[in-house]
């Protein structure tokens, strides 16, 4: 991704794709100080982006990285790094760091954060297969105790489990993997959030040790909408033979249909369609 023409936004510059680059000896890239925003623009216009500006600024305050930017400003580096690729579809990935300074251990308050925006075109996140229904695997890891990590935030730490969860998963020949928590109940996948259908019922985690997507609230609200009930519970993993339909959300998996979750088997299903087709309906309008 070095390697492309374009610019990206750098602590309020846009500066040429190939030379937006950080010092080897950045804090984030030895103790994880990072956190970042996945978001899709559509038609020229970024979905829910105030809700992304506002979680970068609660991810950054979580890792005790202080912003000098505000909602405000986070709105225009976006608006601004959104132009300059000339694209209206687009992915939107603005990133948060402690770069390199006055310290090199593992306390590093001397240190300049730092703030990054790059856009580029992605498309559906499962592949071209996207209504076919996703197979998943079962990861091995568990979502962590909120009193081990800040589980809300979105940040680069919580996603080493997820990256190994997923090359084993596509090494199986899955799209992905979704995990169990540290209890054992049902969490997420690695980088999106779960929902399953039983009997015109919707059952979905309680995203009380992992990030309460946004796509995630949007598509509850649609359910509430339509006068579906909701239930967010905790779900254990047995349960998932009883479910009918699944799909996952998030800002690039939007809604995707799941088909296979190990050994459990899903149909996609009339109301897993509904929702991904009014949810590409809402993120357009
Ligand atoms: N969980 C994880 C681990 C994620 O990376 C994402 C994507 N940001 C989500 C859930 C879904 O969040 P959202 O709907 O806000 O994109």
């Amino acid at each position: 991704y070095d390697d492309r023409d374009g610019v990206i936004w750098m602590d309020g510059e846009l500066t040429d794709w190939r030379d937006a680059k950080v010092h080897i000896l950045s804090h984030a890239m030895h103790y994880a100080s990072s956190v970042f925003e996945g978001e899709r623009a559509y038609n020229g216009k970024i979905f829910k982006s105030r809700e992304h500006s506002e979680r970068l600024i609660a991810s950054a305050l979580a890792l005790d990285m202080p912003m000098e930017w505000s909602v405000d400003d986070i709105e225009a580096a976006k608006a601004e790094a959104l132009k300059a690729s000339g694209l209206e579809d687009a992915y939107v990935r603005a990133v948060v760091w402690r770069g390199s300074g006055e310290d090199m251990g593992v306390a590093s308050a001397r240190n300049p954060v730092h703030m990054a925006v790059a856009v580029w075109p992605w498309g559906a996140y499962y592949g071209d297969a996207k209504m076919q229904g996703a197979k998943l695997d079962i990861a091995e890891w568990k979502r962590p105790s909120p009193e081990t990590i800040p589980v809300h935030a979105k940040a680069a730490g919580l996603y080493m489990i997820c990256t190994i969860s997923k090359h084993k998963a596509e090494a199986k020949g899955c799209s992905d993997a979704l995990f169990m928590d540290y209890r054992g109940y049902v969490a997420e996948a690695t980088g999106a959030n779960v929902f399953f259908v039983k009997d015109g019922e919707v059952h979905t985690p309680k995203p009380d040790c992992f990030l309460n997507g946004i796509t995630r609230q949007t598509v509850i609200q649609m359910l509430k909408d339509r006068q579906i009930p909701v239930h967010e519970r905790h779900i254990l993993p047995e349960e998932m033979s009883g479910f009918e339909q699944c799909w996952l959300t998030g800002t690039a998996a939007e809604v995707t249909p799941v088909g296979e979750i190990g050994p459990y088997k899903f149909e996609v299903g009339a109301l897993t369609r509904d929702i991904a087709e009014a949810y590409e309906q809402l993120v357009r309008a």
